[in-house]
């Protein structure tokens, strides 16, 4: 009997020398193989050296015969799902100085900050369930509305708890200087920006209340921060009528000395046609599959304009997100308890208040309790699971899809994202090479 077999979560792709590139969606190794692996397998490994077995069994293309990789990955969820870090989003208001015809919170009133007594429950919360540990994320409407107050619950959150992370979804307006040097003292540590295009695609699409364009105040703000792709990462929300302007501000970013530094966190998304929000957007949305090869295509224009690579090879993970984990709250300005990030504001969506016992929609929080990927046998026999984990549940829940099909962009593109690391890789090792052989002339 063979000892080993192949990994259940093996993708394999022929390169265009001959050889066989080889990725396993449980550990995120890439290894590069001159005979398919199923003939290396079939021969008997032992007639590898000791160093290539090992390099298979260590990147786990090869897995002992008697292992149950879906119980592994099934562990490794279930241990994320129940886990005692206590993931908080924290919505301090839902106003927003910004209307992006896009936004799921739909047109936002003037909306009230948190009060004293929602506050004072949060902090109580974080001290009795927050002992392993807490993460904040700070979410809106747009959070810097509310700087002051959001500065005070962090510090009192930080008082009763042991904070781990803490980040900030933001449009970046109001983000001066001063605001960024304050927040990060404050303990933020990684801040999300979108800039949707060069000025005449932004201002079209995310402008304020009275119809001024925002481009120039959210660059101005971003020269001036002291920060680079590390804390700070630019989305830009694409569909067709914005997609071909990806480039342009990729060079824009790219050319400009104080804004070059975020080029390496700028990274593409789609724009979700929610079915719950009436955008006037939604016909120029991509499905995820079409999304997925507009995204090489602009990958590739990417890499050979500003020598940038956004094709990252995925790597495996314990959740998709944190809507469904046990102790992750997303909690809006009046104590009003969500699960998911795009739930805010929908009133049908509240789970629970913060401080109380009662749960206003049980279905709702049935839902996520429940939800799991591996009741479906579409995902728990598909090869890169451990790197979608059942990808987004409210698709499922809002019906957009069926389960099972709320598949990642990766799993229609998978082999030409390899194919474009390894090239890159290659490209890089030229580069190296070159440059040795230049130093070693002089
Ligand atoms: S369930 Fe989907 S939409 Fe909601 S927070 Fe998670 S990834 Fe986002
Ligand atoms: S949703 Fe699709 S890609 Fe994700 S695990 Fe299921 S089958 Fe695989």
């Amino acid at each position: 009997m063979q000892k080993y077999r192949l990994s259940a979560f093996n993708v394999t792709v022929q390169t265009d020398r001959g050889s066989e590139l080889l990725y396993n969606s449980n550990t995120g190794a890439v290894l590069e193989v001159a005979a398919p692996l199923k003939n290396i397998l079939e021969n008997g490994i032992d007639l590898l050296s000791y160093s290539a077995q090992e390099r298979l069994l260590e990147g786990g293309f090869l897995v002992d015969a008697e292992d149950n990789e879906l119980e592994m990955v099934r562990f490794r969820y279930e241990r994320a799902k129940h886990s005692p870090i206590l993931v908080l989003t924290l919505c301090p208001t839902l106003s927003c100085n910004l209307r992006c015809g896009y936004c799921y919170e739909g047109e936002p009133t003037v909306q009230p900050v948190m009060s004293e007594e929602v506050i004072r429950r949060i902090v109580d919360l974080a001290a009795k369930m927050g002992r392993s540990g807490v993460t904040i994320t700070w979410y809106g409407g747009e959070p810097l509305l509310a700087k002051d107050l959001l500065v005070s619950i962090q510090k009192r959150i930080s008082d009763v708890a042991p904070v781990m992370h803490c980040s900030m979804v933001t449009n970046g307006t109001l983000l001066d200087a001063r605001t960024y040097e304050m927040l990060v003292k404050c303990g933020l540590k990684r801040f999300q920006i979108t800039v949707d295009g060069m000025p005449h695609i932004h201002n079209t699409r995310r402008a304020t209340i009275t119809g001024r364009g925002t481009f120039d105040a959210v660059i101005n703000n971003l020269r001036q921060i002291q920060a680079d792709h590390s804390t700070i990462s630019i989305r830009v929300n694409l569909d067709r009528s914005n997609l071909d302007g990806y480039l342009n501000l990729m060079r824009f970013f790219a050319g400009d000395a104080r804004l070059a530094r975020y080029v390496r966190g700028m990274y593409p998304a789609r724009v979700t046609n929610w079915p719950s929000v009436p955008c006037r957007w939604s016909a120029l949305c991509y499905s995820e599959e079409e999304f997925g090869t507009e995204y090489l295509r602009l990958a590739d224009e990417v890499y050979a304009a500003v020598g940038e690579s956004i094709v990252q090879v995925p790597v495996p993970r314990n959740t998709y997100c944190s809507a469904s984990a046990e102790n992750s709250l997303v909690i809006g300005p009046l104590g009003e308890i969500y699960k998911c990030w795009t739930s805010v504001g929908n009133p049908s969506a509240i789970v629970g208040y913060v401080g109380e016992d009662m749960v206003p929609n049980k279905a709702e929080l049935d839902f996520w309790r429940s939800w799991t990927p591996f009741s479906n046998e579409r995902c728990c026999s598909c090869n890169i699971l451990p790197v979608c984990l059942g990808g987004c549940p409210a698709m499922v829940k809002s019906k957009m899809v069926a389960i099972g099909h709320q598949c990642v962009r990766e799993k229609h593109i998978i082999g030409e994202v390899l194919l474009r690391a390894q090239r890159r890789l290659m490209n890089e090792r030229n580069v190296q090479c070159q440059e040795g052989l230049e130093s070693r002339r002089q």
